[in-house]
């Protein structure tokens, strides 16, 4: 069909917004818009030929809370998850504290940053470092997929055409010990962030994540697998090896400068040594 020179379309349900979708193809769901208009300085902004704003549909605005997840629908603002408070994971809120400033994270959403095509934003560490599921559905098919699938392209989990990121299911687990640091960097486009999460029962490490957000996702989950299962607090050769498995893990799994290596390492370097004797 020929579509007119642009068009904005406002659907109330899937049903109008697959539709919609399927007569014209190329059409953009917009969010917040804040990625869409990203660096226009003009008087007048360049919009895609043909919109789905997204905001008329009211399931991706939902935040429902059970014992064990929070559900967050994709139209959230990044501001409304920060102000549910306690309950957000720590390294979560933090994240979200940490994105540009109060204004854009009132309009930006979490569907939007997740969905963000260009490049990996802030949320996707987090994330894929506590297991949060993604609801992605399709005119005809609705599917989860787990966020470290979704960040890592080259496994094809992420979005294919006209498909639509719904909702977040964040795990609500205890951490005993978590950090978020994200490394200051010139360019906003292209943050790195490290993820550190420990979780102990009677003085055992059960669990251990470490995930580092660069251009992708890293977590090495073999070092990690040493770990778990360990006394705390760690000896300090058990520390010491840890540093070390992450650095031959680095020098296999991922190019990256000296100073970006070393940056990181002694972030892993800090938090691990403060589990250990
Ligand atoms: C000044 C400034 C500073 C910033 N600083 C940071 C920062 O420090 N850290 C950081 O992480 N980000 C930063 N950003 C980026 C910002 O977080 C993102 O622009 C924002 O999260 C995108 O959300 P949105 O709702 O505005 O998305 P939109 O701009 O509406 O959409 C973004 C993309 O996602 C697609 N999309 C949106 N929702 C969905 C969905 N539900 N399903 C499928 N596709 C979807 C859209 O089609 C579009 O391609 C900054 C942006 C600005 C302008």
């Amino acid at each position: 069909m020929d579509a007119p020179l642009s068009q904005v379309f406002f659907p109330a349900s899937f049903h109008e917004l697959f539709s919609a979708w399927s007569r014209f193809p190329d059409a953009k769901p917009y969010a917040g818009g804040t990625d869409i208009v990203w660096r226009q300085g003009k008087n007048t902004l360049t919009l895609p030929p043909i919109i789905l704003c997204l905001d008329k549909l009211e399931e991706l605005h939902r935040i429902t809370r059970t014992e064990r997840y929070l559900e967050i629908g994709a139209m959230s603002k990044l501001n409304q998850i920060y102000r549910l408070g306690k309950i957000v994971p720590e390294i979560f809120s933090a994240c979200l504290e940490n994105i540009a400033g109060v204004q854009l994270r009132n309009i930006a959403t979490i569907g939007g940053n997740i969905c963000c095509p260009a490049r990996l934003l802030d949320t996707s560490a987090p994330l894929a470092a506590l297991d949060a599921l993604f609801e992605i559905r399709g005119a005809h098919s609705s599917r989860w997929v787990s966020s470290s699938r979704f960040f890592t392209t080259d496994e094809g989990a992420s979005l294919e055409s006209q498909e639509l990121l719904t909702r977040i299911r964040l795990p609500l687990d205890q951490w005993d010990y978590s950090v978020y640091k994200k490394f200051s960097k010139v360019d906003i486009t292209d943050s790195e962030i490290m993820v550190f999460l420990a979780k102990t029962q009677k003085n055992i490490l059960t669990d251990l994540r470490v995930v580092f957000k660069t251009n992708t996702i890293l977590r090495n989950k073999a070092g990690e697998g040493l770990l778990i299962g360990k006394h705390l607090p760690l000896s300090r050769k058990i520390a010491g090896d840890f540093v070390q498995n992450w650095l031959e893990f680095l020098d296999e799994n991922h190019e990256m400068s000296d100073f970006t290596k070393n940056e990181l390492i002694n972030c892993i370097e800090i938090n691990i040594f403060n589990l250990s004797e």
